[in-house]
């Protein structure tokens, strides 16, 4: 499995740095885990739309606004010949405006629309995900990926208290988890991780590394590495464009 990462901040994207998005790759067979603003141009759309199936975390707009732009390179991209199979975009089946918006059948595409929830596994080629629901104000959805070479989980958004992260995370190689807030910030709802809770999660977990992102734009992302890796020594972050080999880790 190899993963890209294509977008690594939140709310907004900045400079260099996209909304989340990360791609995890098999052979031919990719996975898109949420298309934040920006992401899409860190994909590869002549290779990266074939054999793809993306999956949007939760309905806020900084994990899918750039679905939009996935959805209408896949229209463009069939037109041209460049490709011949619809990609597949897994929503959340939470009933909401942004669900009908997002598979609104009247906008261009060449894409099948899908549904999943906590008790959803779904394969593609020799992957398999499985999902487990976070505490945050709209369903959402923490994704692992199991295959041959190993296991990736995306925490996607969290709260702390009654996380599934940890339980979902067992023992993977690879927790890519959010990390919104640095010691000191006033938290005023439990809705997104401190970048040492998104630590104690990858230490109670067991996992062999943590990969932060969600950070917030304006801040260095050096001081949630410095806060994450008093607690669990094996913490990285998420850089846009950076990718890992997970049969290498
Ligand atoms: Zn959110
Ligand atoms: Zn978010």
């Amino acid at each position: 499995m190899e993963i890209k990462f294509c977008g690594s901040v939140s709310p907004y994207p900045k400079g260099i740095d996209s909304c989340p998005s990360i791609l995890v790759s098999s052979g031919d067979f990719k996975i898109l885990l949420d298309c934040g603003a920006g992401s899409t141009r860190n994909l590869d759309m002549l290779r990266d739309l074939r054999n793809l199936v993306a999956f949007i975390s939760h309905y806020h707009p900084d994990h899918y606004s750039d679905l939009t732009s996935l959805l209408y390179s896949s229209y463009t991209n069939h037109n041209l010949g460049y490709l011949n199979e619809r990609i597949k975009i897994y929503l959340p089946d939470e009933k909401c405006l942004e669900h009908d918006y997002l598979s609104d059948p009247t906008r261009e595409n060449y894409a099948e629309f899908l549904e999943y929830n906590a008790l959803s596994s779904i394969a593609h080629g020799d992957m398999q995900i499985t999902f487990a629901k976070n505490p945050h104000p709209r369903d959402t959805y923490g994704m692992r990926i199991d295959s041959k070479d190993g296991s990736v989980v995306y925490s996607a958004d969290t709260g702390f208290k009654g996380n599934s992260v940890e339980r979902l995370a067992k023992d993977a190689d690879i927790l890519i988890c959010e990390a919104s807030y640095l010691r000191g910030f006033n938290r005023k709802n439990d809705t997104h991780l401190f970048a040492h809770e998104a630590a104690l999660i990858a230490k109670h977990a067991n996992v062999s590394d943590l990969y932060l992102f969600h950070t917030y734009p304006e801040l260095d992302k050096n001081d949630y590495l410095n806060e994450a890796r008093e607690v669990f020594p094996q913490t990285h972050i998420c850089e846009d464009g950076m990718k890992l080999d997970l049969r290498r880790v």
